[in-house]
């Protein structure tokens, strides 16, 4: 069996243990490093497909450089992570980086259950990570903290060791107190991130490196060598003892809910119909046996396929040829193909059950938005996207 077909089948065993599924979106100010942290995970994790990265023996290098790019246009990737000797399936959805589609950045977190924040260390936090942080926290989606573009304090700084950790410790109780303002009340503690507890990563998404206190203590690297490495252009050494993707998808894996989780306190917020009734339930519990429901985040269209709706399964269990209806815009349709990621490519299965992330091929008509169920079984439509966008800025 090719390293692919095991890959595929792997995701194909995964996404029927939503315990083992992570749903997340990366999130950040514009330039502070979204596109090279999605590129150097799927790099990272060994999910670019053989054709781009020449064959499976090339080397690290080649496939970052071939990964460059590759997740901007992708709805969602997919990676498998292990993380304690358990395989995980990560869907990383596409958020858009510009605040002028804001409405686009709200959507996209309705199909996420947690979001790795980013934050360049040299600007700190800027007015869209606010706005980002409140979009994610909004949709009861839980954020990590990552600091990136580390080499720059050192390089161009000359930043010592204690005050890159003030820096560090600046930036944090920054986003702890937007977390505090924003999050639900019962969240506002559970979801503070933590230095301590590796829920704040630092590093350089560029150099492909990333390093919490945790991984420090583990590792023995301090602040003192990340700076040794730095200024002795020796950055590759440290890519390799703490690699970004190692450290970013074990904070993934460790801090941010799977659906099962997630769900049980997200359902009611973007969805309100009966929690008591069937449909209700089958969401709360992610329940593949229950009724169809599925929240449609992105429309694209492809050269061979035609319509592709990306979304999220959050009740029931979606099937290749079924019949669908869409319920915003009254119509039914046939979901001819669905489909799974494998990195960034499509892969075509028979079903796709609660928890996970479909393409599905011919839902004619769907728009981002679009509430899909059962035809034979409607259910009440996923609430509408109210609208955050940047706060207005007067100029003088
Ligand atoms: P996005 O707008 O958030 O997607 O940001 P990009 O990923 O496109 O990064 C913006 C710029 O910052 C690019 O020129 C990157 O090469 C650069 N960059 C990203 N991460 C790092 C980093 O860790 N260190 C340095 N020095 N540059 C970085």
């Amino acid at each position: 069996m090719s390293r692919r077909t095991k890959m595929i089948e792997k995701i194909k065993e995964l996404m029927y243990q939503p315990k083992f599924i992570r749903n997340i979106g990366i999130v950040a100010h514009i330039d502070h490093g979204k596109t090279t942290l999605s590129d150097n995970l799927l790099a990272g994790a060994g999910m670019i497909s053989e054709e781009l990265a020449g064959d499976a023996r090339s080397l690290d290098f080649d496939e970052q450089e071939s990964a460059r790019g590759i997740t901007i246009d992708a709805a969602s990737v997919s990676m498998v992570h292990k993380f304690d000797n358990n395989d995980y399936l990560i869907n990383l959805i596409d958020t858009p980086g510009h605040v002028d589609f804001g409405g686009d950045v709200t959507r996209a977190m309705r199909a996420v259950d947690g979001a790795v924040v980013v934050v360049c260390a040299v600007e700190g936090i800027m007015p869209q990570t606010e706005t980002v942080f409140r979009q994610a926290l909004k949709e009861n989606v839980r954020p990590v903290l990552f600091i990136n573009k580390v080499d720059r304090l050192i390089n161009e700084l000359k930043l010592e060791p204690e005050e890159l950790q003030n820096r560090f410790l600046k930036i944090i109780a920054e986003a702890n107190k937007l977390i505090k303002g924003m999050a639900p009340e019962d969240k506002k503690d559970e979801w503070k991130v933590d230095v301590t507890d590796g829920s704040v990563a630092f590093g350089s998404a560029y150099h492909n490196w990333a390093i919490n206190i945790p991984i420090m203590q583990k590792s023995g690297i301090n602040f003192k060598d990340i700076i040794d490495y730095c200024d002795n252009e020796n950055q590759k050494e440290l890519a390799q003892k703490v690699p970004i993707t190692e450290v970013l998808l074990g904070m993934v894996v460790e801090h941010l809910p799977s659906p099962l989780v997630s769900q049980a306190y997200r359902v009611p917020t973007i969805w309100d119909g009966d929690i008591e009734t069937e449909e209700g339930q089958a969401m709360i519990h992610t329940d593949s046996e229950g009724p169809l429901a599925v929240m449609v985040t992105n429309v694209s269209i492809d050269k061979h396929a035609g319509e592709i709706a990306t979304g999220r399964v959050y009740g029931g269990t979606i099937e290749k040829g079924s019949e669908v209806f869409l319920v915003g815009s009254h119509a039914k349709a046939r979901a001819q193909q669905v489909g799974v990621f494998f990195g960034a490519e499509r892969v075509n299965t028979d079903k796709v059950p609660a928890g996970n992330i479909v393409a599905i091929t011919g839902a004619k008509g769907a728009i981002a938005g679009e509430t899909i169920c059962d035809a034979s079984k409607k259910i009440k439509e996923f609430e509408g996207i109210e609208h955050i966008s940047e706060p207005v800025v007067t100029v003088a």
